[in-house]
């Protein structure tokens, strides 16, 4: 009889500590989590032997974005923004919630909306050639997956094109940063931006698949985002 024996590695996560902090996409003061990911040498994908500290990030309980830890060292702002959410109570337009010091907390993007914003450009520029449809399909469907804006896409476009990375390499670098939310909302994204052309070819879904490798989700996680993504197209 022919004995497999399967090993690999995982990233398992831990709380460190829980708070509160300044959420910049909820702009108001949420419960957080701050979680550490330690690598594990896996037997029969079990966690068997830590192989170091593999990142750290603070999840926020409301909106379940996750950010760098920097943010929690931007605690002063939490007494100033206390205050304009009163005076907001008491009728000034909330409006106010974002001027003054929330600002330091809100320059902080949530990963997901990073990531999703470099792959995209990635997946753009892959063929080497930047055509107008691509610019409008990236900032309509990355405005539909953060809910954000991209002022100057060329200047992101150069700073991805310095760095110089593949989308496999980039994911498997910021993947200790993000929640599973975050990576099912970045694969959601990946796949429309595939799908944007008209018609998800299997070198898309190839390519998909990939990322879901290197984000560490599950193959049947990963199918569920492919399928569900094709069932709209048709
Ligand atoms: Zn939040």
């Amino acid at each position: 009889m022919l004995a497999i024996i399967i090993f690999g590695t995982r990233g398992v996560r831990s709380t460190v500590s829980e708070g509160t902090f300044v959420c910049p996409q909820c702009i108001s003061n949420q419960q957080y989590k701050h979680k550490k990911v330690t690598q594990f040498f896996t037997l029969y994908f079990i966690p068997l032997i830590p192989m170091g500290n593999k990142g750290e990030y603070v999840e926020c309980l409301g909106c379940r974005n996750t950010y760098i830890t920097r943010i929690l060292q931007m605690q002063p702002t939490l007494d100033i923004t206390e205050k304009q959410a009163t005076s907001a109570a008491v009728g000034q337009p909330r409006a106010q919630l974002n001027t003054g010091a929330v600002d330091s907390t809100a320059a902080i993007e949530p990963e997901k909306d990073k990531v999703i914003k470099k792959l995209l450009i990635m997946m753009i520029l892959a063929d080497g050639k930047v055509e107008n449809a691509e610019i409008v399909s990236f900032h309509r469907i990355y405005h539909e997956s953060t809910g954000q804006t991209v002022r100057d896409i060329y200047k992101e476009m150069d700073e991805v094109k310095a760095e110089n990375k593949s989308p496999h390499q980039y994911l498997k670098e910021v993947v200790h940063g993000l929640n599973q939310e975050g990576k099912e909302a970045i694969l959601k994204a990946s796949m429309r931006i595939a799908a944007a052309d008209g018609d998800i070819d299997p070198s898309e879904v190839r390519m998909v698949e990939n990322f879901g490798k290197a984000l560490e989700l599950k193959p049947a996680e990963v199918a569920a985002i492919i399928e569900e993504a094709k069932n709209k197209q048709e």
